[in-house]
């Protein structure tokens, strides 16, 4: 899936190999995903696009056991379970859905970024276990 369309082009500082785009505040370091206009914990305006690592930590996790309201857009024909968590990359903590084996998800887990289906020929971010952590 390394030719395609993001979901939302923001989110990435690159698809081949996939990054997600955060911002670091040039004031405090502060970091943020998805892109801020300004600091949370500092309310400076003056932020830098940085690439987040690819490779975390699963934070915490569950399973999204029905389908959630508007504006979700179902991938498919009919809701699927699928399992999202937070997965921590250091510097700051994203939220993301999980693919990949879910019988191996657990706290701590090392994960990796990877790309998923979100609607017709979009690409959007996921995180799937890391067997090769480096
Ligand atoms: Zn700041």
């Amino acid at each position: 899936m390394s030719t395609s369309t993001p979901v939302d082009g923001t989110l990435f500082a690159s698809l081949d190999p996939p990054r997600l785009a955060g911002s670091r505040c040039d004031a405090c370091g502060t970091v943020v995903f998805p892109l801020a206009l300004s600091c949370p914990r500092c309310s400076a305006a003056a932020l830098s696009e940085v690439a987040l690592p690819e490779r975390g930590t699963l934070w915490s996790w569950t399973v999204q056991g029905f389908q959630p309201k508007a504006p979700y857009v179902l991938p498919g024909d009919d809701f699927v379970p699928y399992a999202v968590g937070y997965v921590d990359l250091g510097d700051v903590i994203v939220e993301g859905h999980l693919v990949g084996d879910r019988e191996l998800l657990r706290i701590g887990l090392p994960v990796r970024l990877t790309l998923t289906q979100a609607t017709g020929e979009t690409v959007t971010y996921a995180f799937e276990p890391d067997l090769e952590p480096s």
